[in-house]
């Protein structure tokens, strides 16, 4: 028997070790696990050379909790350990990389949950740790290290005929639910799901036939898929392939709209599979979706370094061994790879996007409603991405139709360029409440943009800022001002008359906010017309959105709306000018209410009055 100490320079890692990483505890696991799977995967390669001789024979990973002496056992029949390499590896590499990992980001241990404490994350949940193991070199003897959480650790010679490593943990007290079976299989679906070696959690019952009978048989209760479809060729795989392996990651979701096999090589490696999902729900766009994978180990579901933030709305996995994985946070985004990476599936997604255009746009354009969200939110994000998205990114009018940017200019620059030189877009956002205003805009020739997402507000701000053009809401000004033209309409009242008109609507009571304009239009023009200036409009939706993100629950949303008085207008300009105050009053509050109700701006007990005094007068 040897007994030992290991060397430890500062301070005793063990409290270390149980104290601070409590939270990320369940790492353990995947660590144990990773060591046996390299383990095995250095025999397997040792069998291909020749090195290692005789039969592998099975080279399921097994982890067998056993409740009634509560430990834990995690079993490889990889190369295992003799007794120089226990002392060596066990006793100095994996303790001085323990140690040293831990002195470097003690002050931020939440990097743990990625990669660095290996074997010795085992006194996260044990008291005592033992190690069994045989090496395959033919004459290799038993070796059994143990070590109770403290820094003795001893070596003795143990019994074990066959090569490989047990590492069994004995719990402690507060680690006992790690022998729960259903536990154990939440955390092995979640590390394990996809490692390249066979990982068992003990049996279960399967039926086969045999003959005419069936019969139920116990089989290896196998956690994991060993050849996950991205690291297959695409060559190799069919549609039917990938949406299965969408279920397989996200039981129960609708089915993909398409997806991008990632596979690279140069300058860095990189393989994975990325899905566009259906937004059934627009108000809840799920992110963090995509599985950060390395070498078929899964190490995080935050991606938000790695990934440009509107690529966090698609699905997937990436798997890169070239992802710095046991550095803070912050540095990930600065690292001259992670960049590479970064820009590597931007520029893959949208030649994808591009592809999907050109090659069937009838298609691409009945898929626009669940790809529009990502491909604008990329648009305004991601410079890059932009570059290229600007190609494909598509307005739909109120007609349904389709249109790129250039192709869009082309329709409207006859119509719809105003006097300063400048097209206007006009929108709505509910083609159902502007049908009369989308349909005036129809008649005079112009085209109506339906932008009735979200994300659209911002989208317009950014055409705006990026592809000169302007967007005007249809209830933004009156129709014949919507796009501005130099020609002006002579007013048929005098400056004392239009005076006179404005302090009487402005006295119908409306909202204090609110502003009368006397404007000479057309006499086939409406009397009284309601309108939201544009600018004014955006100011309050955005002080609104402001307020609803506080939380603020005073918020009193102030829709700021224009009174604009058709002075030319038969009923304006021949009759009310002429009648007596009273009737005077009585015209214009009731003209204002008719506009009102056109705008679906006339609600409640005021519209009840409204058709009381209507009916009266018939
Ligand atoms: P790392 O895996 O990062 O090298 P670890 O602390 O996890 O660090 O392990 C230290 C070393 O112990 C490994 O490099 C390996 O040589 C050896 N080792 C750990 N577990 C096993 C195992 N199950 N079978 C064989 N060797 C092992």
């Amino acid at each position: 028997m040897q007994k030992g100490r290991i060397s430890v320079q500062t301070e005793n890692i063990f409290p270390i070790i149980k104290k601070f990483l409590y939270s990320e505890q369940e790492i353990f696991l995947r660590e144990l696990i990773s060591n046996a799977v390299d383990a095995t995967s250095k025999i397997k390669a040792l069998a291909n050379r020749g090195e290692a001789k005789g039969e592998l024979g099975n080279l399921n990973i097994e982890v067998i909790p056993d409740k009634e002496n509560k430990t834990l056992t995690i079993r490889d029949r990889g190369i295992g350990m003799d007794e120089e390499e226990v002392n060596k590896y066990l006793n100095q590499v994996a303790f001085s990389s323990a140690q040293e990992f831990l002195d470097k980001y003690k002050d931020e241990l939440n990097i743990i949950g990625h990669f660095g404490l290996g074997f010795y994350s085992a006194f996260m949940v044990s008291d005592k740790v033992d190690v069994l193991t045989r090496s395959y070199k033919p004459d290799a003897k038993a070796v059994l290290w143990s070590c109770t959480g403290d820094t003795e650790y001893s070596i003795t010679e143990g019994e074990r005929d066959e090569r490989g490593t047990d590492i069994i943990l004995h719990l402690s007290e507060d680690a006992l639910d790690y022998l729960d079976e259903h536990k154990l299989e939440d955390l092995l679906e979640k590390f394990c799901k996809f490692l390249p070696v066979p990982i068992q959690l003990g049996t279960r019952k399967e039926k086969i036939k045999d003959g005419d009978e069936e019969k139920e048989t116990e089989v290896a209760h196998i956690i994991n898929n060993t050849h996950p479809l991205w690291k297959k060729a695409p060559a190799d795989l069919t549609d039917e392939d990938y949406v299965n392996f969408y279920q397989e990651l996200y039981p129960f979701s609708q089915p993909p709209l398409f997806w991008i096999h990632l596979n690279i090589d140069y300058p860095f490696n990189l393989t994975g599979v990325l899905y566009f999902p259906k937004i059934t729900n627009q108000f809840e766009v799920q992110k963090n979706k995509i599985h950060l994978y390395s070498n078929q180990v899964f190490v995080t579901d935050d991606v938000k370094e790695i990934v440009p933030e509107f690529l966090m709305l698609l699905h997937g996995i990436i798997d890169s061994p070239d992802i710095p994985l046991n550095v803070s946070r912050s540095y990930l985004q600065s690292d001259a790879n992670v960049r590479k990476i970064t820009g590597y599936i931007t520029k893959k997604v949208a030649e994808k996007l591009n592809e999907l255009f050109k090659k069937d746009r009838p298609d691409f354009e009945s898929k626009w409603n669940d790809i529009g969200t990502f491909i604008k939110y990329g648009l305004i994000s991601d410079e890059k991405f932009a570059e290229r998205a600007l190609e494909f990114a598509l307005l739909r009018n109120t007609e349904d139709n389709c249109f790129t940017l250039e192709e869009y200019k082309e329709k409207i620059k006859g119509l719809q360029t105003n006097k300063n030189n400048r097209l206007v877009c006009l929108y709505t956002h509910d083609k159902h409440m502007h049908y009369s205003l989308v349909s005036q805009c129809n008649d005079r020739g112009y085209d109506v943009l339906l932008m009735d997402q979200i994300i659209d507000n911002h989208f317009i701000q950014h055409l705006e800022y990026k592809a000169e053009l302007s967007f005007k809401r249809v209830d933004a000004d009156t129709i014949d001002q919507l796009i501005e033209k130099d020609e002006k309409q002579e007013s048929v009242l005098s400056q004392e008359e239009q005076d006179q008109l404005q302090s009487l609507f402005k006295s119908v009571s409306l909202n204090q906010d609110s502003q009368v304009e006397i404007k000479p239009l057309s006499p086939n023009d409406p009397p009284v017309q309601i309108i939201r200036p544009e600018f004014m409009r955006r100011m309050s939706e955005m002080q609104h959105m402001m307020h609803m993100m506080k939380g603020d629950q005073n918020d009193l949303f102030k829709d700021h709306y224009q009174l604009v008085i058709n002075s030319n207008h038969a009923t304006i300009a021949q009759k009310m000018i002429h009648a007596d105050e009273g009737q005077k009053m009585e015209m214009a509050t009731y003209l204002t209410e008719l506009a009102l109700l056109e705008q679906q701006m006339l609600k409640g007990p005021a519209l009840n009055d409204f058709i009381k005094k209507s009916l009266s007068r018939v």
